[in-house]
């Protein structure tokens, strides 16, 4: 209007707000695109966790990946946000269920027998289908949901508290394992979380990528693990970069270890590869 093309630096603002609204249109749209024509622009990686006591490879982390059709690396960061933006996450979420329940069952073909996580949104647990979507899945690929664990973040529960209550306690009830992603960043208490049927609590990466420097963080993560134990929970460190931040966790009792140290998020076939020359050393 008038008033704002009067206004030099105010049209300034909004022209680079219509670019960057425009960009994220685009993305959506490619995005979009990515999951309908699944020609590999959209693949997943998986991240080994290992026992911390015994180094043993115990489960994955599903993350995904895309490069987009210009061949241009994005982000999961980026897109997942623009996806529940877009109301484009049920979908793709749909895609990323098939995606790993497949590659588990094709890697127990191959006398591979491994837990892979999922991450998941507030709206994937809250949407009517997420559970017959995943369990119709399982049943088609004859998995065991023992063989499923699902991420979820303290925030996606309490979106809509009663509604992911119930589908929480349906999960349990069917048999997958559930895990709270990046906790300690989030506001719910631990005698609040003590009443879902939740397994373990994965400690955000930000106490654990400097562990080995921060005295504060050890005292955080090393109370964290006792209380988390005590309440029952199994307790599972990411962003372990260095052997001495593994050692520290070791000796503070945390069960499960993943991060860069360990490996990085891998293909499937160089998950498999990695994993035969881990076990022989
Ligand atoms: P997240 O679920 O907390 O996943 C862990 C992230 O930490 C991954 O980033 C992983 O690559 C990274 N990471 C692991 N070890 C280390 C380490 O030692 N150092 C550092 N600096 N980083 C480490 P990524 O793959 O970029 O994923 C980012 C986030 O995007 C995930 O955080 C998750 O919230 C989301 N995401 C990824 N894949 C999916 C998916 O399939 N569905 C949904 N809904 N979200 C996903
Ligand atoms: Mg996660
Ligand atoms: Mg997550
Ligand atoms: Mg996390």
């Amino acid at each position: 209007d008038a008033a704002s093309n009067a206004n030099l630096p105010l049209r300034f603002y909004q022209a680079g707000e219509d670019e960057a609204h425009l960009e994220r249109i685009a993305i959506v749209e490619d995005l979009k695109n990515a999951i309908e024509m699944d020609d590999g622009q959209l693949f997943m990686a998986y991240q080994p966790k290992v026992r911390a006591t015994n180094g043993k490879v115990e489960k994955v982390e599903a993350l995904i990946r895309w490069i987009n059709k210009d061949g241009k690396f994005i982000p999961p960061d980026v897109f997942i946000e623009l996806a529940e933006q877009a109301g484009l996450i049920i979908q793709l979420t749909q895609w990323v269920i098939n995606t790993v329940v497949a590659q588990i069952k094709s890697w127990q073909q191959q006398d591979v027998f491994i837990n892979a996580s999922i991450n998941v949104s507030a709206q994937d647990l809250t949407h009517a289908d997420f559970l017959e979507y995943l369990q119709s899945c399982i049943e088609f690929h004859q998995l065991d949901a023992g063989f499923i664990t699902i991420e979820l973040t303290e925030r996606d529960m309490m979106e809509d508290e009663q509604k992911a209550l119930a589908v929480v306690e349906q999960l349990k009830s069917h048999g997958f394992t559930l895990s709270v992603d990046d906790y300690g960043v989030g506001q719910s208490s631990l005698s609040k979380l003590k009443q879902l049927p939740l397994d373990e609590l994965k400690i955000d990466k930000s106490f654990i990528l400097t562990l080995d420097q921060s005295p504060g963080d050890q005292i955080i993560v090393k109370s964290t693990i006792l209380l988390g134990h005590e309440l029952g929970f199994t307790m599972v460190a990411e962003g372990v970069e260095n052997l001495a931040s593994y050692n520290l966790l070791k000796e503070f009792g945390c069960d499960q270890l993943q991060g860069y140290f360990i490996s990085r998020p891998l293909s499937a076939a160089d998950f498999i590869q990695w994993l035969a020359n881990y076990e022989n050393h």
